[in-house]
């Protein structure tokens, strides 16, 4: 049975909430009506509860939650003005909800006030099974994750934070869990025994669209490498867990991410960046991103950054691992590309070959293709590459209400861990410290362009 349930949405009138955490809590809804589950909203905002009770109705529905769940939870909202600086509003809302089972607070705040809020949160009375809900990005950098860290563990120990990262609730990365470990196949040459190179890149055609408020203070490094990619990488690599469960993954990947290290130990060799110049994507066009709305160009933010990593362990030593994330590149490109090793020896007499095998998995379209070396059909000493495909499993929820269902449940499984949140910054910290000095020249790039031929990984 689900423990009734008390979301309290701080930052209830913003963006987060109206875009992405309503319609993803309608669809969650949709798939388990019967949730016991009240959602109460709270922003500085004198927006009163009739206003956000439309405002909820509306993006429940949007995300696909019936008539019936709507007015069901149009009915039981609420709605508090409350500036969450302030102790004495915090505490009396608190109180006022009278919480006596489960209360998640959702922080869909800026980042900097959300610290102000778990400041202000020390000095109030929480129920006790009190869970909170960070967004990220995590902090800002490590000492800041860590400051962060040591206040809410003042709060609630930490299996009850969930710090969000959606990607851990895409199916293909829950994917990524069963073809690994539930394929003996794949199992014995998941290694670099076998493996020499991994890719993991989220190449978008999306441009900035208008959220320069946002991205021009992140830029491409922080906005995907440290936080999901890092958090992608860390299910890839990380050793086999004993059972699935939240304590198991959780240490599992944060293993691996401590061992992480950049390439060479060098993030002037390990690391490219580059910014997209005025261009076309199919039919639109795409000004400088200098020019776009909103962006300062003495921020210096980069659109596309490249990391190459070594996870430094007996199972991953020399097999680099290449992160990149670009935007208003010319074609979309979200996958995990593991090249394996080319044979040690080829009987002579056969011919040719396109390369080395490689296995791609899609982070949508959901997609695994398996390339293999095969005969060609008109002769069989001549090599050619072979392709497998399959779609992989989709979930019926979208990848933000996977991550609330695991939240609602009090299940950490796919949220991050404190010590995980402040290993991402560890690696990235090295990689801005490098950028702003100066050691890795800004690059260019036409908007609509391929991924620039030569940003390979830095071996060597
Ligand atoms: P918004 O600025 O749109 O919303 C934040 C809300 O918090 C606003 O309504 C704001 O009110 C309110 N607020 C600010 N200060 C206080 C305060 N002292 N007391 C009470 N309420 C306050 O931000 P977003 O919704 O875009 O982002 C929220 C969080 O989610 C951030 O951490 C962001 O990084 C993260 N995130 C956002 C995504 C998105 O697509 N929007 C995607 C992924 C993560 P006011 O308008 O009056 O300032």
């Amino acid at each position: 049975m689900t423990t009734p349930t008390t979301l309290l949405i701080l930052g209830a009138s913003g963006d987060l909430t109206r875009r992405l955490l309503l319609p993803g809590l309608g669809s969650l809804l949709e798939r388990d009506p019967d949730r016991p589950l009240r959602i109460v909203g709270a922003d500085r905002a004198p927006l009163g509860t009739d206003a956000f009770a439309a405002q909820l109705a509306a993006s429940l529905a949007e995300g696909g939650a019936g008539d019936e769940i709507v007015d069901r939870h149009r009915l039981s909202t609420s709605y508090h003005q409350l500036d969450v600086t302030d102790p004495e509003t915090f505490s009396a809302v608190i109180d006022g909800l009278g919480v006596t089972d489960r209360l998640i607070i959702y922080f869909a705040l800026p980042p900097s006030v959300t610290e102000r809020a778990c400041q202000t949160l020390v000095s109030c009375r929480l129920p006790e099974d009190t869970h909170l809900v960070m967004e990220k990005p995590f902090g800002y950098d490590l000492a800041s994750a860590r400051s962060l860290n040591e206040l809410v563990d003042r709060l609630v120990s930490d299996d009850r934070v969930h710090r969000v990262d959606h990607f851990l609730g895409k199916s293909t990365v829950l994917n990524v869990i069963a073809l690994r470990f539930a394929n003996r196949m794949i199992q014995k040459v998941w290694s670099a025994d076998d493996i020499e190179s991994i890719e993991i890149a989220y190449d978008e055609e999306l441009a900035l669209e208008g959220r320069a408020g946002y991205y021009d203070h992140a830029g491409a490094l922080v906005d995907m490498v440290q936080s999901h990619l890092l958090q992608v990488m860390s299910v890839v690599t990380m050793e086999p867990p004993s059972q699935i469960s939240g304590r198991e993954l959780r240490d599992a990947k944060a293993a691996a991410l401590r061992a992480t290290r950049l390439w060479g130990d060098d993030p002037a060799t390990a690391t490219r960046r580059a910014r997209y110049t005025a261009g076309t994507i199919g039919d639109r066009s795409v000004p400088n991103y200098l020019d776009e709305q909103g962006v300062d160009p003495e921020r210096d933010t980069e659109t596309m950054a490249q990391v190459t990593v070594e996870v430094v362990n007996q199972r991953w030593a020399g097999v680099p691992i290449t992160l990149r994330s670009g935007k208003a590149l010319g074609k979309t490109r979200k996958h995990i590309v593991v090249t394996f090793a080319e044979m040690r020896h080829l009987p002579e007499g056969l011919i040719g070959g396109d390369g080395p095998d490689r296995l791609v998995i899609g982070l949508s379209p959901d997609v695994m293709e398996l390339h293999l070396t095969t005969n060609t059909t008109k002769d069989p000493f001549t090599l050619e590459q072979s392709t497998l495909v399959t779609d992989l499993r989709h979930s019926e929820l979208n990848a933000y209400s996977e991550v609330l269902a695991a939240i609602l449940d009090g299940e950490t499984m796919i949220s991050v861990r404190g010590d995980a949140a402040e290993e991402c910054w560890r690696i990235t910290d090295q990689v801005l410290e490098a950028w702003q000095s100066g050691a890795v020249p800004m690059e260019d790039y036409v908007a609509g362009s391929p991924v620039p031929a030569d940003w390979k990984p830095a071996l060597g």
